[in-house]
């Protein structure tokens, strides 16, 4: 018998507990039971890059207990880096999706996470609301990546939450979820996560609105999808450009600002393969330094965009300047 979208989801929360993602501090549980229904904060910031529009859109914060979490660090490294930033060992961190207005179209870059991380998280279709939108209204879905604090929002329950999207996931993210072939030769550890991929993105796949991209296209005009693989095998960053202007979507190129930006190697326990990610990682930072175009990353702090600069031998991130100048169209 099929089990239940619910069924499914279940056991993703119990693992999350057990890699500490869901271990709240004292200081957390005050803030959690603060937060029910809607964000206490506005949970959405406009900029506008040439002709498109963008919006982020906050799901909501979880706290994450980082010295259990980080990978290939040094001794007392991550400590020393938390508490330079004036931040807990445990910290609050954002999940954040990206709504971008391009030529009529209405493409929303990663979905959030529903109801399967607690009440701090789940709200990205109040703050979808609150920018005027409805969930129907939704045109494509681009994800970076089928983990499910990314396409956990594609399902709410056992409906659709975006009925007349298309989803858009790279080829080898679809070849690597969704193929028994890659399940099977899966590790033990690994294989949770092919059931919440299976739960999330599978519904859509199953009536044929999953359009798996290779990475020599462009989706929409100015927007094109760059191969970032080893956070997942088919990771992927999706970069607008109009009018002289650039953003790349980083999706979970970095989870800990405070410790990556200064040591990029240091890398974590929902890596699929940590060099890899590690590698794409001091590819993408350099590049950004190089160009110095913006960035929109889904777990820097809200709203996640910004500009990287290096500074000597580690990299500093610049939040952007906050305006109210938008143009609404
Ligand atoms: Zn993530």
């Amino acid at each position: 018998m099929k089990r239940s979208i619910k069924s499914v989801l279940r056991p993703a929360v119990a693992l999350a507990i057990s890699l500490g993602f869901l271990s709240f501090s004292s200081h957390t549980v005050s803030a959690q039971t603060a937060v029910n229904a809607t964000l206490l904060q506005a949970g959405y910031y406009r900029m506008q890059i040439g002709d498109f529009e963008v919006i982020a859109l906050s799901d909501g914060t979880i706290p994450q207990e980082l010295p259990k979490l980080l990978t290939n660090t040094r001794p007392g490294e991550i400590n020393k880096l938390l508490t330079a930033d004036y931040l807990p060992t445990t910290v609050e961190t954002s999940v954040n999706a990206y709504l971008i207005k391009a030529d009529g179209k209405l493409i929303l870059v990663d979905a959030g996470t529903a109801g399967n991380y607690g009440p701090t998280l789940g709200h990205l279709t109040n703050s979808l609301a609150a920018v005027g939108y409805k969930p129907e209204q939704i045109d494509a879905v681009l994800i970076t990546h089928a983990h499910i604090d990314h396409t956990g929002g594609l399902m709410n329950g056992d409906k659709m939450t975006f009925p007349n999207a298309t989803i858009y996931l790279s080829k080898p993210e679809v070849d690597f979820w969704f193929t028994e072939k890659s399940k099977a030769a899966s590790s033990e550890a690994l294989k949770p996560y092919f059931a919440y991929a299976e739960a999330t993105v599978g519904p859509y796949l199953k009536v044929g609105k999953v359009k798996a991209f290779g990475y020599d296209e462009e989706l929409f005009p100015g927007i094109k999808p760059i191969a970032a693989a080893g956070h997942t095998p088919g990771h992927t960053f999706y970069a607008i450009e109009s009018k002289g202007q650039k953003m790349v979507f980083w999706g979970d190129i970095m989870h800990a600002a405070a410790v990556q930006l200064t040591d990029p190697s240091v890398t974590i326990v929902y890596d699929v393969d940590a060099k890899a990610a590690a590698a794409t990682r001091k590819k993408a930072f350099a590049d950004a330094v190089k160009n110095g175009y913006w960035i929109a990353s889904d777990h820097l702090s809200f709203p996640g965009i910004g500009h990287l600069k290096a500074d000597g031998t580690k990299y500093e991130w610049v939040s952007a300047n906050y305006s109210t100048y938008v143009s609404v169209q």
